[in-house]
């Protein structure tokens, strides 16, 4: 099998040092396997989501002297591809309607827990039948009952990043804790979350191998559950260090201090780069 993995960033702001890290890590992961790379927008967020962002990205990814071995693949162009998968979950019963705006979450949540998964829904909406649904409901997973269809054999998936690597199996009582019933279409613009969007791309992209930060490792046990819940195949995931600065803070999308462009206008190479990310 290929060796194909990719880069997914979602165009909202600049291409920042970490991004560059991770995009030339799968790149060069993928040359020395004699893979391939593949670039995709993660467009679904329609409000902040920007032309200008995602030239930029492809701009700098270019001048990084990276290149993708298929047409960018632009979410807001796949979106069809996604109805049948949450039809799927819907006629499975494991979706249930939303109408919480984060503001009823955050006051029905009184004490948020240390290190929990920011968004872990209360459960207001969650004895809604899925026939109840409405223009203007989001569509949310049922945890308890999605974890219920594997009758204890849970899924999981294989990591080869520098932490943790071997096989994980996906634990119910993370999954309800820390993940809980996350949204998979969202109210605001009617489209399909990132958790599925994603993991359904990573299947029509023939994704062998999911390179990205640790701070998505949360978000891979999510889905990995959808994946096997739609009986579709999982990547293997490497899940790398993430880049910080000099006071150990990690990089965010807001440091444009550290977008590339900036490196660039003040005359940096693509091999300084590569050298600021330790490649
Ligand atoms: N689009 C996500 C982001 O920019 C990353 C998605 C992924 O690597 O799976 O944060």
């Amino acid at each position: 099998m290929t060796f194909r993995t990719r880069f997914a960033p979602s165009p909202t702001g600049p291409l920042h040092l970490g991004h560059a890290y991770s995009a030339i890590l799968a790149h060069d992961m993928a040359r020395a396997a004699g893979g391939e790379f593949l670039l995709r927008m993660e467009n679904t967020d329609r409000e902040r989501s920007k032309a200008k962002w995602e030239a930029l990205i492809l701009e700098d990814l270019a001048w990084l002297g990276l290149s993708w071995s298929e047409p960018v693949l632009r979410q807001s162009d796949n979106l069809d591809s996604y109805e049948a998968p949450l039809a799927r979950l819907r006629e499975m019963g494991l979706l249930y309607p939303c109408n919480c705006s984060r503001k009823d979450i955050r006051a029905a949540t009184a004490a948020p827990q240390e290190g929990a998964f920011p968004d872990l829904y209360p459960g207001t909406c969650k004895h809604r039948d899925v026939s109840s649904w409405q223009p203007g409901d989001a569509l949310r997973l049922h945890m308890d009952r999605a974890l219920a269809r594997f009758g204890g054999n849970l899924p999981g998936f294989t990591e080869t990043g520098e932490k943790n690597a071997g096989f994980h199996r996906i634990e119910a009582a993370t999954a309800l804790s820390r993940i809980g019933d996350v949204v998979l279409y969202r109210k605001d613009d009617a489209v399909i979350a990132y958790f599925l969007a994603s993991a359904l791309d990573d299947v029509a992209q023939q994704i062998t191998h999911v390179v990205r930060g640790e701070d998505l490792f949360d978000f891979t046990a999510i889905q990995v559950l959808l994946l096997a819940l739609l009986g579709l195949p999982v990547p293997v995931y490497h899940h790398h260090l993430l880049i910080r600065d000099e006071s150990g803070r990690r990089l965010a999308k807001r440091d444009d201090a550290r977008a590339i462009s900036l490196f660039r206008a003040d005359g940096a190479t693509p091999k300084d780069i590569r050298e600021k990310v330790g490649l």
